[in-house]
């Protein structure tokens, strides 16, 4: 849920995501992969891609295990990350949000102000995200039907013995090492004195250096990515009039080098530097 009704400044970042092993299907069912991991699932012919959905939570998990190395401290008050995967350790749980919401005035304040720093960027319960990622579709889909999936074959562990159990054999696909996926991120409305748009940049740096893994079966060696950033990213600025218009005529916003991008990225990680020392 975004607030794109209102347009002030929306960064939108492209690229492409390589994967330099193989990444395995899942069914996109939930209990299957943890939150820091990335589903690929297939289209309706049968074709793999990574829903948005589950690339930015992907990203956000990272980013949080980041920001808690400098910022480990109670998170709120738009520092650190909270653990949005249980209720009682968000930045604003439950019964503060009914405490909050005794003062409807300055209720939309008051959040922000609790706000954890990645929830102020990603959204959480009471506040809208400023991240849109888009599914990530293959780069070339007519090459496709060369690739394929892999099919390869696991081995169940059993829980009590922790040994290889008879019977667990099961066979489960990859997306073969070499595939691309084209990515899309909007930024919008980032707040430029917190840096929020580097906030983001700087979490997909890290994909970028080939630091993190996706996927499960991360054991077996599976799901090292690489992410490129396209040579320009494009940004739209309301306050600018004529941007604005040339964006609301022809759909395109100004484009911005790769080095501009990656330059918010840093900024951001001083800014933390900063804060968090
Ligand atoms: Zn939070």
């Amino acid at each position: 849920m975004s607030d794109f009704h209102v347009l002030g400044y929306r960064l939108r970042l492209t690229g492409l995501l390589r994967l330099e092993t193989a990444l395995r299907v899942g069914s996109g069912l939930t209990d299957e992969i943890s939150n820091t991991d990335i589903a690929v699932i297939k289209d309706d012919q049968r074709r793999p891609y990574i829903p948005g959905s589950s690339f930015k939570g992907a990203l956000r998990a990272h980013i949080e295990r980041l920001v808690r190395l400098v910022e480990p401290d109670a998170p709120g008050y738009g520092r650190g990350a909270c653990n949005p995967v249980n209720r009682h350790e968000w930045c604003i749980t439950s019964g503060q949000m009914d405490i909050l919401r005794q003062n409807p005035e300055t209720l939309d304040d008051q959040v922000y102000q609790f706000s954890c720093r990645v929830c102020r960027v990603f959204g959480s319960p009471w506040l809208a995200s400023r991240v849109l990622v888009k599914d990530l579709l293959l780069a070339e889909p007519e090459l496709w039907f060369e690739r394929r999936y892999q099919v390869r074959h696991g081995v169940g562990i059993d829980r009590d013995s922790e040994t290889a159990s008879r019977g667990l054999l099961y066979d489960y696909e990859t997306v073969p090492a070499g595939t691309e996926f084209r990515w899309e991120i909007i930024i919008e409305n980032a707040n430029r004195e917190e840096v929020q748009d580097g906030l983001v940049i700087w979490g997909l740096h890290e994909f970028a250096n080939g630091r993190v893994r996706l996927g499960g079966g991360r054991s077996r060696g599976l799901g090292w990515v690489t992410l490129i950033f396209d040579d320009q990213a494009e940004e739209v600025d309301a306050g600018d009039r004529t941007a604005l218009l040339q964006y609301l005529q022809t759909g395109k916003g100004r484009p911005v080098g790769r080095d501009t991008v990656l330059a918010r990225a840093a900024t951001f990680a001083q800014v933390l530097a900063r804060q968090g020392g």
